[in-house]
Order: C-alpha cells, then structure tokens, then sequence
C-alpha cells in the first residue's frame, strides 16, 4: 500500500513537472514571440522613421525651392525694367544654382553677338519671341532648377514689356504715333523746369499743316489721316531721341526741343518743314504733297513759362500763315505789334 502511494506519489510529482515544464515552455515560447514581434516593430518604427527624414528633406527642399521663387518673383515684381529685372534673376541663380554665366538678349535691342557656346533658352509672349536667356555651366544636378527660375523670370519679362506696350499706348497718338497733347504738356513743363534749374536754353515749335482742308475736301478724310501719319513718321525721323514730339491737335504738331537756342532751332524747323515738302506720300489712289507752316518760341528769351511759350509760338505761327504760309517764324524775329 505504502508503495503505491509512492508510485502514485511520484507519478503525481512527474505529472506536475511536466505540465510545469509545458507551461513554461508555453511561455517562453510567448515571451519569444513578443521579442520578436517588439522587434518588428521597432524596425516598422526605423524604417518609418527613415522614411519620414526622406520625406522632410525633399519637403524641406521643395519648400527653399518655392521660397527662392516667392523672393524672386517679389523682388521681380517691384520692377517695370527689364534690365532690372534681369539682375536679380541673376542674382537668384547665382546663390541657388551652380552656374558659370548668364546674359540676356532684349529682342528690341538685339545684338550680333551669338555666344556659340552658350545655350538658350526662349522668353516669348503667345505671338512672338521677346529675347533670350543665354547660359552655360549649369551644374546637372541644377538644370531643372534653372528651368523653373528661368521660366519664372519669362513671366516677370513678359509682364513688363506688356506694361511698357500699355505705357507707351497711353501716351501715343493712335494716328500719328508722336505723343499725345497731354502728355507732350508734362513733358515740356519738365524741361522748362529743368532749363530753369540748369540755367539751358530750349525751344518750342508749333508747326501746322498749309491748307489741311482742302487736301480732306479734295482726297477724302482717309487720304488726308493718312497725310497726318507720314507728317508724324518725317517729324519724328527730323528731330533728336531727346525732343519730344507730339500732336497737339487736328493737323497741329509741337516739339519741344531741350538744350537747343532760337538758332538752331530755326534750323532743325526748317529740316522738318523741308522734309516734308520734298515728300510725295502716297494714299489709296492719291499722290500728296503738303506744305507745313511753323511758329517757334524759346526759352528764357521768350517766355519763362509753358503758357508763354505757347502763347509766343502760336502768335508767330499765325505770323507765317499770314505771311504766305510754307514757312518758319521764330518770335524773336518780330515783335508783337
Ligand atoms: P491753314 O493753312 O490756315 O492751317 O488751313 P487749314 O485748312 O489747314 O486749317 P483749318 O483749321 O481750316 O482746317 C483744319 C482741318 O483739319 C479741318 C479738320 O477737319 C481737319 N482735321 C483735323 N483733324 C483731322 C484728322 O484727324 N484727320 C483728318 N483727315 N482731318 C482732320
Ligand atoms: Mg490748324
Ligand atoms: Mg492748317
């Protein structure tokens, strides 16, 4: 009896340590399992991580990128001259990208230098190229960086030449294309103020087409707009990138001719009135030939103000028309009486 309660007490104890045993191996088994799923997630959360630096430093890349662009179109904006403009794209692409140079060609002002290698790339509106950017030594890895900068300056470039053509629009006498009265007025109190203050001479014409109405009576308004607009091209090709010309009504043209004293006025308003005497202009059917009278007044001589001189000029322009027309009279030439 006493054995088999050991053997059942042993069987018992051996029972118990195996289910000890299996228990234990259950959890350890467990435990590995948690080591292992802990370690996958650690390495999920490095790999993320990873993932997550990548990602910042393109953000952060992309957003210098946009930055760079946001300071350059802003500072672009603040000016309405190309040249200007150009100097800080410059700026720009030299602290952004690697590059060796960069030029600009203005299609108005075109040179013939052709820079064989350098590359180009093309700043055009919708109907017609502009200029051209012309460069070289652009790193590879900065060639779509340039792109973009490039192409952001296209805009900024075309904006200005669109608000140079609004400008110039404003200020052109649609027919004639010299400036309008308006504006030709600022322009001529600016230079009588600025003779003032250096002490220079000017001049001032008034120049009026002979009998105007009867070339309209004879040959039709169009002919007689048309004789209007080749009076404006031969004003403008007689007289000084400086001189300022406009129309200052009907067939009545002025310029102001800066720095210029009576004499040589007399002779720039005899060129023109020549000029135009010698010219056959040709309209629709019609060949024209039309004669100019013209008045002149200088600064300080004749008058200290715009109004004076306008005064004196329209007064000796009358003078030549009574005189017989097809000629110049400087006021200083008679007096008023
Ligand atoms: P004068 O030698 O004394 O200056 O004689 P005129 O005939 O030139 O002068 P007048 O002032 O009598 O006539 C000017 C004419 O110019 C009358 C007007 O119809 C015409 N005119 C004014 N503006 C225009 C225009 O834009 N186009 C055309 N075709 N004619 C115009
Ligand atoms: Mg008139
Ligand atoms: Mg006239």
């Amino acid at each position: 009896m006493v054995y088999i309660l050991i053997i059942f007490a042993i069987v018992f104890v051996g029972i118990v340590f195996y289910l000890a045993q299996v228990v234990v191996m259950q959890l350890e088994q467990k435990a590995d399992e948690e080591v292992l799923r802990s370690k996958h997630s650690y390495q999920d959360i490095i790999e993320q991580k990873a993932k997550a630096i990548t990602e910042k430093n393109k953000l952060e890349r992309e957003s210098a990128q946009i930055f760079t662009l946001y300071e350059m179109t802003k500072e672009i904006t603040r000016h309405f001259d190309e040249e200007d403009a150009f100097n800080i794209f410059k700026k720009k692409l030299k602290e952004n990208i690697t590059i060796a140079d960069c030029r600009m060609q203005d299609e108005e002002h075109k040179d013939d230098n052709t820079l064989p290698d350098y590359q180009r790339f093309e700043l055009r509106s919708k109907e017609k190229k502009l200029g051209t950017l012309l460069y070289k030594g652009v790193a590879y890895k900065d060639k779509r960086k340039f792109e973009i900068l490039a192409h952001q300056f296209a805009l900024a470039f075309r904006r200005i030449k669109l608000y140079k053509e609004i400008e110039a629009l404003a200020i052109t006498d649609a027919l004639t294309n010299v400036y309008t009265r308006r504006y030709l007025m600022e322009r001529f109190a600016e230079e009588v103020k600025r003779s003032g203050v250096r002490k220079s001479k000017l001049a001032f014409l008034m120049l009026d087409v002979d009998h105007f109405k009867k070339i309209n009576d004879q040959y039709g308004h169009l002919t007689g707009d048309e004789v209007l607009k080749q009076v404006g091209i031969i004003l403008k090709e007689c007289i000084r990138e400086i001189d300022i010309a406009g129309r200052y009504g009907g067939e009545e043209f002025c310029v102001v001719l800066p720095d210029t004293d009576s004499t040589a006025a007399l002779v720039v308003a005899e060129r023109i009135r020549q000029a135009i005497l010698n010219k056959t202009i040709k309209a629709y059917d019609a060949s024209v030939t039309v004669t100019i009278s013209i008045g002149l007044a200088s600064y300080p001589a004749d008058g200290k103000i715009v109004e004076e001189l306008i005064d004196k000029a329209d007064w000796s322009l009358y003078r030549a028309k009574s005189q017989g027309r097809n000629c110049t009279v400087a006021f200083g030439m008679y007096n008023r009486n």
